[in-house]
Parts: structure tokens; sequence; C-alpha cells
């Protein structure tokens, strides 16, 4: 199974902001529509980074709540790994593992085109242990 399933089930919005917005305004972001990470994109859908909850305890914990004025680009993280349509979704699940990250922007011809996080990874994959479970169910009753 790949991204592309995913995305025909979610949708392709992805929410994002730019670069100059302070991290007051992603906070309110944020908690407004209650998500984890928020992509920083121009105005081509280029993606120059990714901020997450993390990135935003890490800011407040070394510099207090001074950091929340502060441009969003200084805390980002701008070697953001990003995925394909077509990239498979245990690929996908390698990589969140690997890069230690819950976020994964999808491409298409460089362009933002949507987003997965861990919770959508998660939920197919367990759909898809089901499917197997009574697959082999069946399999096993008709035997
Ligand atoms: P997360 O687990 O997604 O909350 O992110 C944990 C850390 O990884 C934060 O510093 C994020 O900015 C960073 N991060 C999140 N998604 C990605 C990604 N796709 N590529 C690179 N770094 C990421």
């Amino acid at each position: 199974m790949t991204v592309a399933r995913i995305l025909a089930a979610k949708g392709r919005d992805v929410v994002t902001t730019q670069a100059y917005r302070t991290l007051r305004e992603v906070v309110a972001i944020l908690a407004e529509r209650r998500i984890g990470a928020i992509v920083i994109a121009d105005a081509e859908r280029t993606v120059l980074g990714i901020v997450s909850e993390r990135d935003i305890v890490r800011a407040l914990s070394e510099s207090g709540a001074e950091a929340l004025e502060e441009p969003v680009s200084r805390h980002m993280t701008s070697r953001v790994v990003t995925v394909h349509e077509r990239t498979t979704i245990d690929a996908v699940m390698d990589m969140m593992t690997t890069g230690r990250f819950r976020h994964a922007p999808v491409l298409e011809h460089g362009r933002l085109a949507g987003l997965v996080s861990i919770g959508d990874v998660v939920k197919h994959r367990m759909a898809e242990i089901e499917t197997d479970q009574r697959a082999m169910r069946e399999y096993i009753a008709a035997g």
C-alpha cells in the first residue's frame, strides 16, 4: 500500500504558514486546528521547513516566552524529509522510525501535495492487519 491510498482517504489539504510568522501565531494555528506540526511553504507551495510541538517546547525551554515573538523560520527544521504518492507506507514507517519524526510532507513535482502523519500510517497499517486476519480466518474456516 502506498501514500496515495492515505491521501485518497484523508484529502490533500495541508495547513501551512509563512516563514516570517511568529511562533505565537503558529501555536495558535496548531491549537485551533488540533494538529501537531505545520509546514512552512512559499507561495509556490515549495516546502521551506516544518515546525512541530517538539520544536516549540525546545524553543520555550531554551529562550522562555520571548521565543513566541520570534519568527518560525528560526525554530523550524529546514532539512525536511519528504515522500511521494508512490512511496510505500512501510517505507514511510521506516523513515519516521529512523528519523524520529511523526510527519512527512508529500511532494508532487517539487510542490506540497499532502501530509502523512504517524497517526495516518498506524490507522492504515491496522486496517491492513485486520484485512489479513479476516482473510486468514476465512481460509481456515473454508478448509
Ligand atoms: P515530530 O515528531 O513530527 O513532532 O517532529 C520531531 C522533530 O522532527 C521536530 O524537530 C520536527 O521539526 C522534525 N520533523 C518533523 N517532521 C519532519 C520531516 N518530515 N523531516 C525532517 N524533520 C522533521
